[in-house]
This record gives C-alpha cells, structure tokens and sequence, in this order.
C-alpha cells in the first residue's frame, strides 16, 4: 500500500499547494501582442487603502506562532477564521456561509472532518515530570482512548544495527538508540528522499527493538533535519499536530498520512534539549554521541539508567468541522448584483514540526490572506454609488493543504448559485521573490498558453504594467491552488503566485521575510481587475490560447 502512495506523495511534496495532478496540457499558439497601456483614471480611490502597512499588520497576526501553524480543523486554523469573520463584520459586509436554522446566513461554512491526535500526555517521564513531549511518534493502534503506559530502565543499543541487540537485555526495558540527521543540500527532491530513508530507519530500528523485548525506544537525534521534519509532517502526528482526514464525503483529494498500522512498541524521536535529557540518564551526552565513530557508540552499548522512565501514550480520535469564511458586497445594479466575482484565499497552513517549531506558513498563505483582507476593506470602502455593478464574495477556505478540500467543499456546496459565480481570482503565495520571480513581478495562471485564458489574465497583464508589475508564467501551479476547483466547474479564473522559495513548507517561512511593497502591489492589482470585471457590463469571458501578451521575460 505505501510504496504505491510514495510517488504520489512525492509529486505532492515536489508540486506542493494541494492536488498533485499530472503536468497541465498547454494549448500553443502565437501570442498577440496588447496595445500599449493606458493610465487607470478610471481606478477608485479606494484602491489607495490598500497599504504594506496593513498588510503587514494582518500577516503578523495570522503568521504569529500563537495560531500554531493553521492546521485545518484545529484551534488555530478555527482563530484564523475567526479574525476573518471579525474583519469581514466590521467592514459591513455581509455574511454568505451556511444558513443557520434555513433562515439567514453564518459568515462561517463548516465541512466534516476527522482529526486523529496523540494525547495531550503522551510523554517520555521521569517519575512525575516529563522529560519530553515533543518529537515524532509512532505508536501502536489504538485500543480507546485510556492513557497507556510502558515503564522500565533505558539501555543504550548504539545506532541499533542488528549487530548492535546481540547480547543485550532488553526484556522489559526501554531502548535508546542514536541516530545522525545531517542537513541535506541539492534541492527538495534530494531532501525528501533522505527525509523517508530516515522514516524508514525509524521503523527498522522499532521493530528490531521490539524483536529483542523492548517495551519502547527512543531514539535520540543531534538535531532534526529539515529533511526529516518534511517527511514527517507528511507522514506523522504527534502532540499538537493531528492527522486529519475527509468524513463521510469522499476521498477524492489529497489527504494526510499517519504512521500506518503504527509499530509494535511505541517508539519516539528526540531531538536538542529533550534528547539531551534522556542522554543524561545513561551519563552520556549528545552532541559526544554525535562526535562518536560506529565503533565508539558499539563500545557503549550495553550502558544502562539506574532510574525507570515511563512512556504515557495513547492516539485519540475526535469528529470536527473545519470552517471557511464568506462574506459579500452587494452590487449596484439591481439585475447584475445577483452576478458574483469571488476573491479567494486559504487561510490553513501545515501546523506544528516534530522538533514543536511551528509552520507560521507567512508566504503561504498569510500573505494571500492579508491580501483578501485588504481588498474586502477597499471595497467596502466604496461609496455606493461607486459599487460595481456586480456583487463581490470574499472567500477564505481552510484545507487547502491537504488537497484543495475547503475549494471543492464550497464549489460542491455553493452558497451563491454556481451559474451566478462568473469569476474567480485566487491569491496563494504573493510576498516573496525568486530568480524566475523577482520583486518587480509575479506569477500568473492560466496565461495565454492555455484554453483557459480569460479576460482576467488579460487585464493582469494591462494593469500589470502600468503598476510596474511584470507577469511571469505561473501555467506550472495551475492545478495547485483552489481556483482549479473553480475553474473544474468552468467558471473563469486567475491566480496569482510567486514560487517556491528555500522556506516554501518549511518552520522558517515566517512573516520578517516577506515583501510588504509588493504584496502592496500584487493587492491592488488583484483589487483592480477584480473592480474592473465585477463593473462592466459584458461578464469576463475565457479566451482560449493565443490571444494575449508576449512579455520579454515571462
Ligand atoms: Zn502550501
């Protein structure tokens, strides 16, 4: 079963926002070139209350390690939607989320979901206090929801070779082992590979252990790799980060992975501090286990605590609901009001590390986020008679890490009619720079390579330049954010990304790195093609590949 997931797991690490699907097919024609730009007089003043500053106010507060990384369906990602909804209340929008009782409707839509947890207590102790809680578990099925516990002294199996249990008395103790992360460089391909060679180490080593009578292990690491920490939060829970899967409403879509069957014995990986404690019952010392050579560690096995030590574990099972966010302007036309332009954006991220650092995800997608903030506030700050003719739906979704689920919710569950929706434009990823992305640009799909090219893709590139904001071609994420569940059901669409940079889906994307000017920039570009297409009369239309830009550089 595993090794027909891996290469979906690792097309979805490589492509990274939600479904990984295969390459898009990409339409080629020969582009037209768009007559020159003219200035934006028709531009409302509005767009002006569009700032970095605020920008960055938003972003810090969402991105702040407080909300715990935004995992879909828990505490987090439910304060995340909370401050959208406050946001949205207090600019006078109006709410679009479920009907409450069939009557008038929640700024809140909620989807079933299953959030599998390891206990709060789940724990390494020494008597009475816990030397660790963090770390990567993996653990035996679950028998309810009772606190297990093994106790007993820890010997040390050096790196837990096979050669390594010969001879030692594990029955009824803990082992230790040791193991090295080293930092892997040569890009994300090369990191996750090391980061499952790693996993699968992890599992030898549990069952060899178990094999030899331990009642648990523990196995200590220098440091944990971002590699491994990667892998894991792919692959793993532990305390403050649950599995959480789709209920009751199909499996299409990516979802999370558990430790499958989990192993015999419950084993934990330990890293810094907390290694350091266990180290520290059998006289030895991590950064010297680390220095050590195979043969060094091989000359302490055998070394035993005086002291008993006892793991608490046990993985609990709960039924939540994930939330989305919606809200709307009504138009000002008394026919075409009942037409809506979505703005959307996920608001969920990866949640908390094994290491407990926590994926503030501030690029991703805190600054798509702040951005729909802004923009709603532009637009409500409209005077009426300067509304645009249709109305316009701010949407933010959770689940979108997991695989698009709070997209696919809403188009499968629309609280405006699917018919009335007559574009989407979608905002993951906008506060950071890359070589092929740099400061003065941004990408963009679908672009004129594509069928799916629209009036919307056009007037990104118009607006773009007068804004001093080249287009570059984003066709690459065109399945990896939640417009394609939009564009699915052929409504138009664009998205607007930058690329994935050192810090995409890793502890250190966090909010000091972002671009405040250009997501500034990138806002009111989104603000304005959103303005100019909900206002004309003629509804935005899909062009098909070929006609469009030609920019130098895209
Ligand atoms: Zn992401």
């Amino acid at each position: 079963m595993q090794d027909k997931k891996l290469p979906l797991l690792l097309s979805f690490f490589l492509m990274g926002w939600g479904a990984a699907f295969s390459s898009p097919v990409l339409a080629q024609a020969k582009p037209q070139t768009l007559a020159k730009p003219k200035a934006l007089e028709w531009a409302p003043k509005a767009v002006a209350s569009i700032t970095a500053k605020d920008l960055k106010k938003h972003l810090y507060y969402l991105a702040d390690d407080k909300m715990e990384g935004r995992l879909t369906g828990t505490p987090g990602q439910i304060r995340a939607a909370e401050y959208f909804a406050d946001h949205f209340r207090s600019l006078g929008l109006k709410p679009m989320g479920d009907l409450i009782r069939g009557k008038r409707h929640s700024f809140y839509q909620g989807y079933p979901v299953t959030l599998e947890k390891v206990h709060p207590k789940t724990g390494v102790y020494l008597g009475g206090k816990a030397l660790s809680r963090h770390g990567y578990w993996s653990l035996p099925k679950p028998k309810g929801k009772l606190l297990r516990k093994v106790q007993g002294k820890l010997v040390f199996v050096g790196k837990g070779m096979r050669s390594d249990f010969q001879g030692v008395d594990l029955d009824g103790k803990i082992a230790v082992l040791y193991m090295h992360q080293k930092q892997v460089k040569g890009g994300v391909m090369k990191a996750f590979s090391e980061g499952f060679r790693l996993l699968a180490s992890v599992r030898g080593r549990a069952k060899l252990s178990a094999q030899a009578g331990a009642r648990g292990a523990i196995i200590l690491t220098n440091k944990m790799s971002t590699a491994f920490l990667s892998a894991t939060n792919m692959m793993g829970f532990f305390p403050g980060k649950p599995k959480v899967s789709r209920r009751g409403w199909g499996g299409r879509g990516m979802r999370m992975f558990g430790n499958r069957g989990g192993s015999k014995i419950p084993v934990v990986v330990l890293g810094g501090k907390e290694a350091q404690g266990v180290a520290q019952l059998l006289g030895l010392k991590v950064d010297e286990l680390d220095s050590l050579d195979r043969e060094g560690l091989g000359s302490l096995v055998g070394e035993e605590s005086k002291k008993q030590v006892t793991i608490r574990y046990a993985r609990m099972k709960e039924e939540a609901k994930a939330l989305n966010v919606c809200a709307y302007l009504p138009g000002r036309d008394p026919k075409l009001k009942k037409e809506a332009l979505i703005f959307s954006c996920h608001m969920d991220h990866l949640g908390m590390a094994a290491d407990g650092s926590v994926f503030n995800g501030a690029d991703d997608n805190g600054s798509g986020s702040s951005t729909v903030l802004e923009i709603a506030e532009a637009f409500a700050r409209l005077p009426k008679e300067q509304r645009p003719r249709r109305s316009v739906i701010f949407l933010a979704v959770s689940g979108e890490e997991l695989g698009l689920w709070g997209s696919e919710w809403y188009s499968e569950h629309p609280t405006w009619p699917l018919k009335k929706i007559v574009a989407d434009i979608n905002m993951d990823m906008l506060g950071r720079s890359t070589d092929k992305v740099p400061s003065n640009a941004i990408a963009v799909t679908p672009t004129w390579r594509m069928g799916a090219y629209s009036t919307l893709g056009r007037m990104a590139a118009e607006f773009g330049e007068v804004l001093g904001l080249e287009m570059r071609n984003g066709d690459r994420f065109y399945r990896r954010s939640d417009h394609y569940n939009f564009a699915k059901k052929g409504i138009p669409v664009v998205f607007f990304c930058d690329d994935e940079h050192p810090d995409y889906h890793m502890p250190s994307d966090t909010p000091d790195k972002i671009e405040y000017d250009k997501l500034a920039r990138v806002a009111r570009l989104a603000f304005l093609i959103g303005y100019r297409t909900a206002d004309q009369i003629e509804p935005p239309r899909v062009l098909g590949s070929g006609d469009g830009w030609f920019p130098k550089k895209d």
